[in-house]
């Protein structure tokens, strides 16, 4: 990956000499990271695990996704709906329905899995980035729907507010994708007759939410917050008991 946002230089001539277009000089809210998205992707437990911990107002938010192809692999089906635009690279891919080096701007509501053309083939794989622009001031929102295998009904749709904020309670901000994404799929899989299509009858089967992992991401981020909270509590607790 590149550099974070927030890291560009400040322009030497004002603006005067790129159309009277200025790029302001880094508040110094955000510290410049540097990450390399194989290193990063090896240790994530989660599909779509944000880059870089930044995903306030104004910002660009890459987040990665790895799949690889396997016999037993079935990681279901649902569309994304986000009211920013989002651009995908694809870092490295096989047998994937995406190219490797290829760039390109996502549909407001697009279609979500693996991406790859046979899922069942171990040798197909496929590393990419999705990168959202956070709105500035205006409302962001996201939905994530299913629809039936078979006949393309609407079985369940999941609509949450992504309107990113400033100030959080956490040090560590939720990234609602991921956080809110849990619940709908969790939504989805509570009752077995949202499965079952109103219209053809098909039962849709269950949503593998462990294999996307977002719960999972959504416990952790609970887990390091508390225990950050924890550390900062005890070190009071000592320092005020000398
Ligand atoms: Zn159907």
């Amino acid at each position: 990956m590149g550099i974070a946002e927030g890291a560009m230089p400040p322009s030497q001539d004002g603006g005067k000499q790129s159309g009277g277009h200025r790029i302001p000089p880094p508040s110094g809210s955000k510290e410049p990271l540097k990450v390399n998205v194989f290193e990063r992707l090896q240790h994530t437990n989660t599909e779509l695990v944000p880059l870089f911990p930044y995903y306030g107002p104004g910002s660009f938010v890459p987040a990665g996704a790895i799949f690889r192809g396997d016999p037993e692999l079935d990681m279901g089906h649902f569309f994304h709906q986000n009211n920013v635009d989002e651009v995908v690279v694809v870092y490295g891919g096989n047998g994937a329905l995406l190219q490797t080096g290829q760039i390109m701007a996502t549909a407001k509501l697009h279609g979500v899995n693996t991406f790859l053309k046979d899922p069942r083939n171990g040798e197909s794989f496929l590393v990419i980035t999705v990168t959202q622009r956070q709105s500035d001031n205006q409302d962001q929102s996201e939905a994530l729907i299913w629809r039936c295998r078979k006949c393309h009904e609407y079985l369940h749709r999941y609509e949450f507010d992504a309107t990113p904020q400033e100030v959080h309670r956490d040090r560590f901000p939720a990234f609602p994708t991921l956080t809110e994404g849990a619940i709908a799929a969790e939504q989805y899989n509570a009752e077995e007759r949202t499965r079952v299509c109103p219209k053809c009858g098909f039962d849709n089967g269950a949503f593998p939410l462990d294999r996307w992992g977002w719960k999972q991401w959504a416990v952790q981020w609970r887990t390091i917050n508390d225990a950050r909270a924890a550390l900062l509590a005890s070190a009071e607790q000592q320092l005020a008991g000398g």
